[in-house]
C-alpha cells in the first residue's frame, strides 16, 4: 500500500475486522452494480470510497430530473447524460485509486452471464422483477454471491444470496413469480433518504462479504420500516420447489 492509500483507508486499517489484509482484499475486489439508480448510486459511492478496486456499472438509462430527489451520485449538470458515464465519473472523482467499467446496456438473458462473469459480487438495485430474475439466474449459474436491495414508499429490504443454490435461498425462493400487483417507485413513490439507507447497507454487506467481517445477511431478510423507525431480520428459508434453485 502506498503512503496515500495508508492515509485514505486509515479508518479501515484500524478496524480489527478489516485492517491491512481486509483493505488489500477490497483493493483486489471486482464488484458489479446493476442499475445506476437510487440503490446503486449510494452503494457505488461507498464502495468506491472503500477502495473496491474494480467496479462495473450496468445501466442503459440517462439522468432525468426526477432522479435527483434520491440518486445522489448525480448533480444538476448531469441531466441528459448517460448514467454509466455520470456515475462512473463521480466514483473516480471520489477515489482515483479505482477502475470503473461502464456497461451502457440493459441486462438481458442473452448478455447476463458474459457481463457478470469474473466478478466477486453482484449488487442488484433495479426496479424490475424481470431483471431481478435474470440477475438471480446468472448469480446461480456463475456461483457469484448476490446482494439484493429493494425500496418502496417508506420501506426497504435487503438480503444476500450466496450464489450457490445448495447453500441457502436464492432471490426466487423469496419471490417465486412476478407479483400480479407489482408496482414501481415511479408509481408508489419513495422517500429519497431511504435509498441512501438501503444502498449504504448494500455496500456494508459487500464490504463484509469481501473482507470476511461479521455475519452477512445470507438466509436472512432485513426489513426496514422508515415511518416507524424500526427494523427486523427474518429467516429466509430455502424453497425446495424454487423455480431457480430447487431440486427440479
Ligand atoms: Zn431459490
Amino acid at each position: 500500500m502506498t503512503p496515500e492509500q495508508i492515509s485514505r483507508y486509515a479508518r479501515h486499517l484500524v478496524l480489527k475486522e478489516i485492517g491491512g489484509p481486509g483493505q488489500a482484499k477490497l483493493l483486489a475486489a471486482n464488484i458489479a452494480i446493476i442499475g445506476a439508480g437510487g440503490l446503486g448510486g449510494p452503494a457505488g459511492l461507498y464502495l468506491a470510497a472503500a477502495g473496491v478496486g474494480k467496479i462495473t456499472i450496468i445501466d442503459d438509462d440517462a439522468v432525468d430530473i426526477t432522479n435527483l430527489q434520491r440518486q445522489i451520485q448525480f448533480v444538476q449538470t448531469d441531466i441528459g447524460a448517460l448514467k454509466t458515464e455520470a456515475m462512473g465519473g463521480a466514483l473516480v472523482d471520489l477515489n482515483p485509486d479505482i477502475t470503473v467499467r461502464r456497461e451502457q446496456m440493459r441486462l438481458t438473458d442473452d448478455n447476463a452471464a458474459d457481463l457478470l462473469r469474473g466478478h466477486d459480487l453482484i449488487l442488484d438495485g433495479t426496479d424490475s422483477f424481470q431483471t431481478r430474475f435474470i440477475v438471480n439466474d446468472a448469480s446461480l449459474y456463475l456461483g457469484i454471491p448476490l446482494i439484493s436491495g429493494a425500496l418502496g414508499r417508506f420501506d426497504g429490504q435487503i438480503s444476500v444470496f450466496s450464489g450457490n443454490g445448495a447453500d441457502g435461498p436464492c432471490y426466487r425462493c423469496l419471490v417465486p413469480s412476478i407479483p400480479p400487483d407489482a408496482q414501481t417507485c415511479a408509481q408508489v413513490g419513495v422517500v429519497g433518504a431511504l435509498a441512501g439507507i438501503i444502498g449504504a447497507q448494500m455496500a456494508l454487506e459487500a464490504v463484509k462479504m469481501i473482507t470476511g467481517a461479521g455475519a452477512p445477511l445470507i438466509g436472512k431478510l432485513y426489513l426496514f420500516d422508515g415511518l416507524a423507525a424500526t427494523a427486523r431480520t427474518v429467516t429466509l428459508p430455502k424453497d425446495p420447489a424454487c423455480p431457480a434453485c430447487g431440486a427440479k
